[in-house]
């Protein structure tokens, strides 16, 4: 059910996407490590997206780590005959919680379209799993001045109707030069975006929209978070190479949790 868009504090995240790294051994290493020392900092979601094979796995070693682990892609429907994919319904019944949906490797490695991650955002959140749908522009379009169109359009054809609730639905703001290369959007760049997905979210689904947290991603790690958690408009982060070290991942919780805000 909706909620009345108010006044909340609001919650912040880092979100680690594994894409297809970590083996088993290595879950097994990362999250010992992170439990021996000791809990992460309060205040902050710490939740991990590790490839689809490996949800049960992980799913058992946090359960006591009061860490949420989720998928980095799902389809849009629950079953039926389409061989090879990711159920939203199979996500749900295993515990996940949340799905990444429209990660710039689906959209361009993979052809994903608007349209397609539209269905997998609706199937996603119709199973009850938190969507984060990502965005972004490619160098090429930012160099042209077209970021802001690009943001719009896909807003417009991948998150337009979508009827939800400001707690199921993140967005996460990823230039898609900026992933994997080392490079981050400047605060100000990261401020500006940010600014016009909220307004662009909030005219295309609702008012309710405006409450949706914004994340960006793109190479964060502990030596520039505090800058980026700084941005008043920023809400955490979705974090890929970063994530997959446990000392870290802690330190990205602990910065987002208090440090340079
Ligand atoms: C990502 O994969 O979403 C990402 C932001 O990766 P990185 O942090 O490595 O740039």
């Amino acid at each position: 059910m909706k909620k009345e868009a108010g006044k909340k504090k609001r919650t912040r995240y880092i979100v680690g996407n594994w894409k297809m790294n970590q083996g088993l051994e290595e879950i097994d290493d990362f999250f010992e490590a992170l439990e021996s020392a000791g809990p992460l900092a309060e205040g902050v979601k710490a939740w991990i997206a590790p490839q689809s094979l490996h949800l049960e796995r992980c799913l058992a070693k946090t359960r006591d780590l009061g860490l949420s682990i989720g998928a980095q892609n799902c389809f849009g429907e629950g079953e039926g005959a389409y061989t090879g994919e990711i159920s939203p319904k199979a996500l749900q019944e295993l515990g996940a919680h949340f799905c990444l949906v429209g990660h710039s490797e689906r959209r361009t490695l993979f052809g994903e379209d608007d349209a397609l991650l539209k269905a997998k955002a609706k199937g996603a959140l119709s199973f009850g799993l938190v969507v984060i749908f990502c965005l972004g522009e490619t160098l090429e379009e930012r160099e042209a001045g077209k970021t802001f169109s690009v943001l719009e359009e896909q807003i417009a054809l991948g998150l337009e109707g979508l009827d939800s609730d400001p707690d199921q639905l993140i967005l996460a703001y990823e230039p898609v030069w900026a992933i994997g290369s080392g490079l981050s959007a400047t605060s100000e760049e990261i401020g500006k975006a940010h600014a016009f997905i909220r307004e662009t979210v909030s005219k295309k689904l609702g008012a309710w929209a405006l409450e949706c947290p914004i994340l960006y991603g793109g190479s964060v790690k502990p030596a520039n978070a505090k800058d980026i958690f700084s941005v008043e408009s920023v809400d955490g982060a979705l974090v890929g190479g970063a994530s997959l070290g446990p000392s870290d991942f802690r330190s990205l919780v602990s910065i987002c949790a208090g440090e340079g805000r």
